[in-house]
């Protein structure tokens, strides 16, 4: 079978089963490049909503540069991964700085912006600015893998290289953007990791998978990476209708930059009485959380991280779903 007709099986399936997403309404680069970032690492379902509130308090490139960190990571809270809600804003700014406002059409400019990988900028250049260029996820590499019999894992980035060439070689003239979220759409909802659809699969005949029988050993199965346990026990220091928070640095392993409860040890305060506990995931991590009241002792003084909110404001400050858990 030829690459052309492969294409056209798999436009033509596109054309009639593509979901109706709200950043396929309207694709501009500002708006496929906020759902591209949107999507790295988090589901369809979770991204829909927050893409929707997203784009009604920044609908264009000159309000986001125009907003606050505060403001931007708020309106991320529980997306998770709050670095790619920073690196939006940053490279808004960069945008208005270095292209007068305008999100550039050029490859190497979209790559230098700040969070923008060969993925996304690919993504970018072929869906808002209809230009060949491929894209290489996920789903793409689980899709390739079967349908060329290609043997790896989906999280080997040494896998994912190798594929970067056919990727370049199918992504068509016409129509790239559709053919690139075409190949994804068939790995989110024929093509899926367990079970694929291959009697509903349009592109069937093309796969080798199939045809050998192969579709449930390929990609090959990951290798388990055990999450490292971390444990935290937090602290609930309220004064006078005031809460103490802290914010959190950028060397810290988890929750980098972002405000949270104290943890013991941060102020001079004995854990008391437990209030709550959590568990929560971040990148390969399992924290069990405790949250403890506390008494500050008035006599040390407070760190400069440390800072009194009003109860009642506290939540426009914790934005990680981890506190709104204990909270
Ligand atoms: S035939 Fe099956 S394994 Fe092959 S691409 Fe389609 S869904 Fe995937």
């Amino acid at each position: 079978m030829s690459d052309a007709l492969l294409r056209a099986d798999l436009l033509r399936w596109y054309g009639k089963a593509k979901r109706d997403l709200p950043w396929r309404r309207n694709p501009t680069p500002y708006r496929v490049w906020v759902s591209e970032i949107m999507l790295q690492q988090t589901t369809v379902a979770a991204v829909t909503p927050k893409y929707e509130s997203f784009l009604r308090r920044f609908p264009s490139l000159a309000s986001l540069a125009a907003s606050s960190e505060d403001e931007v990571l708020k309106l991320w809270a529980g997306l998770g991964y709050y670095s790619r809600a920073r690196n939006l804003r940053r490279a808004a700014l960069s945008i208005q700085d270095v292209h007068g406002g305008v999100f550039p059409s050029e490859f190497d400019a979209v790559l230098e912006l700040p969070g923008v990988g060969r993925y996304t900028a690919g993504a970018i250049l072929s869906i808002a600015f209809s230009k060949p260029y491929p894209l290489v996820d996920g789903n793409v590499i689980r899709v390739f893998s079967r349908l060329f019999g290609l043997k790896g894992r989906v999280k080997d980035p040494g896998f994912a290289q190798t594929l970067w060439p056919l990727a370049e070689r199918l992504v068509p003239k016409s129509r790239p953007g559709d053919w690139n979220q075409a190949l994804m759409e068939l790995g989110a909802t024929v093509c899926t990791p367990d079970s694929p659809s291959c009697g509903a699969c349009p592109v069937s005949r093309h796969c080798v998978a199939f045809k050998k029988g192969l579709q449930d050993k390929l990609p090959l199965s990951e290798t388990r990476r055990e999450p490292v346990p971390v444990r935290w026990t937090c602290l609930w220091i309220e004064k006078n209708g005031k809460v103490l928070l802290w914010r959190r640095s950028d060397k810290e392993r988890l929750l980098k930059n972002l405000w949270g409860l104290p943890e013991k040890g941060r102020v001079a305060a004995v854990p008391g009485r437990l209030l709550a506990k959590a568990a929560h995931s971040i990148t390969h991590h399992a924290l069990a959380v405790e949250l403890r009241a506390a008494a500050l002792d008035e006599r040390a003084p407070l760190p400069p991280e440390a800072r009194w909110a009003p109860r009642g404001e506290i939540r426009d400050y914790l934005v990680s779903s981890l506190w709104l858990k204990l909270l």
